[in-house]
């Protein structure tokens, strides 16, 4: 349990089947489909070799290009910048190498099994993440407007904490069937998770995170719902999705995306990179050996796509930053989608209206993090008081609160290993 509120409906029948992203919008069991030992599919001999543009070199253009490959086809990559993209480990001048920061993506959810399959592929280990009041977090100090409480588990934080822990709970099961869906993701019963999330698409749909919280009888204390904004649940600190529609959130509650989270030694952008240069085993038309890499000329993506257009025959004619122009029978795009609206030229076929219309709405977040090194994980040291006795507590812990830092969190890679402090992180 990582959340500084638990989750709803804590399930501790252990022989139940997993939560995994087996949910409402994606009820397709891509964790079986990858274990499968035929693989993902088939593509005709004939069209073995024939190329396809992979446009965003992100963990999704990666993955794609990786299993087109297996597959037979020729993945041609396009990357405006490095490959990876949100997953983007960096290190520190001056510093041992092995110390890192994760710009992009940091803590994954068990529950991401098929993100696992490809850890597991490129033989990266993971670790818990230490989110607020996580078993791997040794303490959280929440502090909130002026007020700071430290805890080392939910009991030693004061009663309205677990107030709201119970509000969110009612809400969630009275609001949103969480103990059904629960059970229907658990049994991958498809047919019952429609059934569910209709009726709430059917409910919520203009329904906004706060909307939620504020027609729900449990919360109906403004108190509650600010504590709640701030300490949230799973990583805490979910006000600024307060505006967002609730069945966003839903989507992570249900899959457990927020909570249990891990991760990467060595950091994130190693799965990309590693998936890059990986020869599989199993591979179709291309000789043992091939990879990513080899297929691509000096072992580097193409540049950035400047330019997307429709041509003769319902290809795909793609336009790099080298002026270079190619035609593809398809084309796929996981560059961010306002990329579409600003950076690369499009011309109007290229999508249906609605779906342009789709892309105009969609609304990205801004973030920011700030990372310190350190030479010791020194906040593992007890305190002393001023007058020397011991206060029972760590120098310094996870940090959840209202000021502008948002979230501290305190990164060891052992006692007396260079650690790193990301001192801030808001979004
Ligand atoms: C600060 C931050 C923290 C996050 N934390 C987490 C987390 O803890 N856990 C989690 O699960 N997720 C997290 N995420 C989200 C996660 O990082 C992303 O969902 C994921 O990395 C997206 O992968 P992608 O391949 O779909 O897109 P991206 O990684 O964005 O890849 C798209 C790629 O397209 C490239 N591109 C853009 N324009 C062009 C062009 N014109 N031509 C060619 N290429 C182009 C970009 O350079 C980029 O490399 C976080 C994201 C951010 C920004």
């Amino acid at each position: 349990m990582t959340s500084t509120v638990p989750n709803a409906v804590e399930h501790a029948d252990e022989q139940q089947p997993p939560i995994t992203m087996f949910g409402p919008d994606f009820p397709y069991a891509y964790d079986d489909f990858l274990a499968h030992p035929a693989g993902l599919g088939q593509i005709p001999a004939t069209e073995h070799g024939t190329e396809v543009a992979v446009i965003g070199g992100g963990l999704s253009g990666i993955v794609a290009a990786y299993e087109l490959m297996k597959m037979g086809l020729k993945p041609v990559v396009y990357e405006a910048d490095q490959i990876g993209g949100r997953l983007r480990t960096v290190g520190f001048d001056g510093c041992d190498p092995s110390l890192t920061a994760e710009m992009g993506a940091m803590r994954f959810p068990p529950s991401s099994t098929a993100l696992q399959h490809y850890i597991d592929l490129v033989g990266l280990e993971t670790r818990p993440f230490p989110n607020p009041l996580a078993e791997a977090t040794p303490s959280t100090v929440v502090d909130l407007k002026g007020e700071s409480h430290y805890a080392e588990t939910i009991d030693d934080l004061p009663q309205v904490y677990r107030d709201v822990a119970a509000a969110w709970n009612r809400c969630l099961e009275e609001g949103a069937d969480f103990s059904d869906m629960n059970r229907a993701m658990r049994e991958r019963d498809v047919e019952r998770i429609r059934e569910i999330w209709s009726k709430l698409v059917e409910k919520l749909d203009n329904q906004t995170f706060y909307g939620f919280l504020c027609e729900s009888e449990a919360f109906k204390s403004f108190r509650h719902r600010e504590i709640f904004g701030q300490v949230g649940f799973g990583t805490g600190g979910w006000d600024t999705d307060f505006p967002n529609s609730i069945l966003e959130i839903l989507r992570v509650v249900y899959t457990e995306a927020d909570d249990h989270h891990r991760g990467i030694v060595g950091g994130s952008q190693q799965l990309p990179l590693r998936l890059w240069e990986r020869e599989p085993e199993k591979i179709l038309h291309w000789p043992h050996g091939t990879s990513l890499k080899s297929l691509h000329v000096n072992g580097e993506p193409r540049p950035a796509v400047t330019r997307l257009h429709r041509t003769a025959g319902n290809r795909i004619t793609v336009t790099d930053a080298n002026g270079d122009i190619r035609t593809y029978r398809a084309a796929i795009f996981t560059a961010q989608s306002w990329m579409l609206l600003s950076k690369i030229q499009c011309d109007d076929a290229l999508f249906p209206i609605d779906h342009w219309t789709a892309i105009e709405r969609t609304h990205y977040m801004e973030s920011s993090k700030l990372f310190v090194p350190v030479d010791r994980p020194f906040w593992l040291d007890k305190a002393v008081d001023d007058r020397g006795n011991p206060t029972g507590r760590d120098v310094m812990s996870m940090t959840l609160t209202d000021r502008m830092t948002r979230g501290t969190y305190l990164l060891d890679n052992g006692p007396d290993k260079p650690a790193v402090i990301c001192l801030s992180y808001t979004w």
